[in-house]
């Protein structure tokens, strides 16, 4: 059966994935898409979610704090703004910048129109950090 090259990279980590799989799911700004060998071309940007990636009988959840995707037919590129695989996480610290993010909408939405509270900021961060614990499978 054709496979579909994924390398994945991060401007921290640099390459973070490098292999031949059957298809991706990942979460573009656009909603989610599947991705096939023979995909058509494709550049788009994706959001902080946890990415399905299918080899086989096998699925593996990565991270991607969001970022931007390329696909050609014959390879898929992601430069993520951050990625990790299961064994990278650190939970506590997941639950942690979940906890802070959750206090900033709070106190947001509390607020006078003048908060100083950077509320996209605050949305990203808790989107990572579910992203990261859907990954862990814990539950939040
Ligand atoms: P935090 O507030 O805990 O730093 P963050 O979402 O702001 O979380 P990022 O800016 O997305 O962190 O990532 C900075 C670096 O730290 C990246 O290299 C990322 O892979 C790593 N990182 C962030 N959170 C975790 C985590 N829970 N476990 C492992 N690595 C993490």
């Amino acid at each position: 059966m054709a496979t579909i090259r994924l390398e994945l990279v991060t401007p921290d980590k640099g390459e973070i994935l490098s292999k031949d799989i059957d298809m991706l799911i990942v979460r573009s700004t656009a909603g989610e898409l599947g991705i096939l060998p023979r995909h058509a071309r494709l550049l788009t940007e994706l959001q902080p979610h946890a990415m399905r990636v299918k080899t086989g009988a096998n699925e593996d959840l990565v991270a991607i704090g969001g970022g931007f995707m390329e696909v050609t037919p014959e390879q898929i590129t992601i430069l993520a703004d951050s990625a990790e695989l299961p064994d990278g996480i650190d939970v506590d610290r997941a639950k942690a910048a979940m906890k802070r993010a959750e206090e900033r909408i709070a106190q947001y939405k509390q607020a006078t129109k003048d908060s100083l509270i950077d509320i996209s900021r605050a949305n990203k961060a808790l989107a990572r950090a579910k992203a990261r614990l859907l990954v862990k499978h814990v539950n939040f």
